[in-house]
C-alpha cells in the first residue's frame, strides 16, 4: 500500500504516555488534567442520558448549545455569531481543524503553518492534497516574524493557521499581531484558521486576542475551540467552529460526512452549564496558580523555564545539562528519573532540536511536587 501519510507514525503523545506507563513515570507529557471535572457538569451529562437524550443530535449541534456559545462569545469578544448559520459543534477541536482544512484545501493549495505547531495540522493538510509551507516562529520568544510570513505567501496560498494561546510554547498573540495579520491579508484571497482551544487559559491579566474581536479578520476565519480544555474533560471530545455563513456552509458539508453530529448528552448538558460564566471566567486564575506553583518548584532544579503566558504548557531548556537530543533526553528522563515530557523537536517539520522539553502543569499540586522531587536529582 502506498501510504498517503508516509511520514506519519504514532503521535508523540501516545508514545510518551505509553512509555510513562511502562516505567511508572509521572506523566507531564501529553496535555490533560489529572484531576476530575466539576461534579455539576458530570451530573448534567448523566441526567441528559437518563432523560433519553441518546439519539443523533442535529448535524450542526443542538440549537440550545449553539445559542449559549453565541452568548458566551459575545460576552468574551464583543461579537455574537449567528447560531443558525455561523456555529457548528464538532467532535473536539481536532475534528473542527480537519473539517476547516478539508473545506478549503484542494490538491496543490499551499497552507502556511507556523512552527513549532500542534501535530494534527500538517497531516490534515496533506490528506487533502495540500502543501504545508513552514514558517518558523522566532527562536528566542516564538513571536511571528511578519516579513518571513509575507515572504512565504504565493499565488497558491490558500490559508494560514495560527494558534493562541500556543501549544507547545505557551506564548500568546497580541493585538498588534492581529493588526499586522489583517494588513498582510488585506486584498488577498487567503483564509485564516485560528486554533483557540486554550482561549480561557491565559495569564497575567492578558486579554485573549481572539480573531473574533477583529472584524476584518473574522470575515475570512474559522475560529476553533474545545470544551475539553475549558472544562477539564479532554476525553469528552466536544468542540466547535465559528465561521461566517459561507465558510460555515462549506465546513458543515465536511462535518456532515465526517461524523454527521457529535455526542448528544454532552450538548444538552453544556447548553445548561454554559449559562454560568464562572467556570470559564475563573480559569485564568485557576491555571495561573498552577503555573506559578510549578515554576516556583522548578527553580530548585537545573532546568531553565521559558515564560508561559497561556495554555497549560511550559518549555524548559536543558542544553547546559547535557547535549543529548531532546527526544533521547525525554526518553531517558522517563525511564531513569520517572518524569515524562514532550521533546519540542517533534513540533517542527525538520525536527529542529533547540534542547527544549515541554512540561504540562495541568496537574494536582501533589503530582507536580512529586515530579519536581524527582527532577531535583538531575
Ligand atoms: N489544538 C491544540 C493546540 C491542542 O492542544 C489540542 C488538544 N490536544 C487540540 C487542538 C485538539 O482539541 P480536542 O482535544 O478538543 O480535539
Ligand atoms: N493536545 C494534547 C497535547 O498537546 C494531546 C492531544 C493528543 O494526545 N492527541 O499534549
Amino acid at each position: 500500500l502506498s501510504s498517503k501519510l508516509p511520514n506519519v507514525g504514532t503521535t508523540i503523545f501516545t508514545v510518551m504516555s505509553k512509555l510513562a506507563q511502562e516505567h511508572k513515570a509521572i506523566n507531564l507529557g501529553q496535555g490533560f488534567p489529572d484531576f476530575n471535572a466539576s461534579q455539576d457538569i458530570i451530573q448534567l451529562v448523566t441526567k441528559a442520558m437518563q432523560d433519553g437524550y441518546n439519539q443523533y443530535a442535529p448535524m450542526p449541534g443542538t440549537i440550545e448549545l449553539r445559542e449559549q456559545i453565541a452568548i458566551k462569545t459575545e460576552r468574551m469578544y464583543g461579537y455574537a455569531p449567528n447560531p443558525d448559520t455561523e456555529i457548528t459543534v464538532t467532535s473536539g477541536g481536532t475534528e473542527a481543524l480537519y473539517a476547516a482544512i478539508s473545506a478549503i484545501v484542494s490538491p496543490g493549495d499551499e497552507v502556511i503553518v507556523l512552527e513549532p505547531c500542534y501535530d494534527s495540522y500538517v497531516p490534515a493538510i496533506e490528506l487533502n492534497g495540500g502543501i504545508p509551507v513552514f514558517v518558523s516562529l522566532s527562536s528566542d520568544d516564538f513571536s511571528i516574524n511578519f516579513s518571513q510570513l509575507q515572504n512565504a505567501i504565493t499565488s497558491r496560498t490558500r490559508a494560514i493557521i495560527i494558534n493562541t494561546p500556543h501549544n507547545p510554547t505557551g506564548t500568546t498573540l497580541t493585538q498588534k499581531d492581529l493588526q499586522f495579520l489583517a494588513i498582510l491579508l488585506r486584498d488577498r484571497n487567503i483564509y485564516l484558521i485560528s486554533d483557540e482551544v486554550y482561549e480561557h487559559i491565559i495569564f497575567d491579566g492578558q486579554q485573549h486576542q481572539s480573531v473574533l474581536r477583529h472584524a476584518e479578520l473574522r470575515e475570512r476565519s474559522f475560529v476553533i475551540s474545545s470544551f475539553g480544555k475549558t472544562y477539564h474533560v479532554t476525553g469528552w471530545k466536544l468542540g466547535y467552529c465559528i465561521a461566517p455563513r459561507e465558510l460555515s456552509t462549506e465546513f458543515r458539508k465536511v462535518h456532515q460526512y465526517l461524523t454527521f453530529s457529535s455526542f448528544t448528552p454532552l450538548q444538552i448538558a453544556l447548553a445548561e452549564y454554559l449559562r454560568n460564566p464562572e467556570p470559564y471566567e475563573s480559569l485564568p486564575q485557576f491555571y495561573q496558580q498552577k503555573r506559578d506553583f510549578f515554576v516556583n518548584l522548578m527553580q530548585q532544579t537545573r532546568f531553565s523555564l521559558l515564560p508561559s503566558r497561556g495554555s497549560y504548557f511550559v518549555l524548559a531548556s536543558y542544553g547546559h545539562i547535557t547535549d543529548e537530543s531532546d527526544t533521547d533526553y525525554a526518553i531517558r528522563l522517563t525511564k531513569e528519573i520517572g518524569v515524562a515530557t514532550i521533546p519540542l523537536s517533534v513540533f517542527y517539520n525538520n525536527k529542529t532540536d533547540n534542547k527544549l522539553l515541554r512540561f504540562c502543569y495541568a496537574k494536582k499540586e501533589e503530582t507536580l511536587e512529586r515530579a519536581v522531587e524527582r527532577l531535583m536529582k538531575i
